[in-house]
């Protein structure tokens, strides 16, 4: 129960499921929770969690070294590595400016961006913070701090989902689409 998103009845049934599991099968699975635990950390170049450093995107040589991707979690990065269509580096930035939960750009990150945007072969930042009144914020913020480096910054576009409907979309998404519109 103390998992995000694990109510009393499912941590019921994840703990009568593991009483029917063989023995060596829990084995396993606590010694991965603990190797997990105790060999992961975070990247010192770009904060993607890993269990090598730098991590296997920043120490791979096939990819794009003048773009970086800003994204809030490790969970974002994963996302954009799914879609196959990214070849540039990450930074993680493990947060978002949020002054209701007392969240300031301290709390982030930002720093060892900085000190990585002094390397001359970054060219462009994409800034692909969550749509939301927080990664706003911080996509603001960040936009304003990395002016004086001259750099290509640019922001991921805001839309329709794909499969949607035009007559659904609220009023904030339709106006975001319109002004992200681009020839065809
Ligand atoms: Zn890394």
């Amino acid at each position: 129960m103390r998992l995000p998103g694990i109510g009393p009845k499912t941590a019921q049934r994840l703990a009568f499921y593991v009483l029917t599991m063989e023995e060596d099968d829990v084995l396993d699975l606590s010694k991965a929770l603990v190797r997990a635990k105790r060999d992961l950390h975070q990247c010192s170049l770009c904060g993607n969690i890993t269990d090598q450093d730098p991590c296997y995107i920043c120490s791979d040589k096939g990819r794009d070294r003048s773009v970086i991707c800003v994204v809030q979690d490790t969970k974002d990065l994963m996302a954009m590595e799914r879609t196959r269509e990214y070849n540039g580096l990450y930074h993680v930035l493990h947060g978002a400016i949020s002054p209701i939960e007392g969240v300031g750009p301290e709390d982030l990150r930002i720093p060892d961006l900085l000190k990585r945007l002094e390397d001359e072969t970054v060219q462009e930042l994409i800034l692909a913070t969550n749509p939301n009144i927080e990664g706003e914020a911080t996509a603001m913020y960040l936009s304003r701090l990395i002016k004086p480096f001259g750099l290509k910054v640019t922001r991921i576009a805001h839309g329709l989902p794909v499969g949607g409907d035009l007559e659904y979309a609220d009023e904030v998404t339709l106006t975001k689409a319109l002004e992200g519109r681009r020839e065809v």
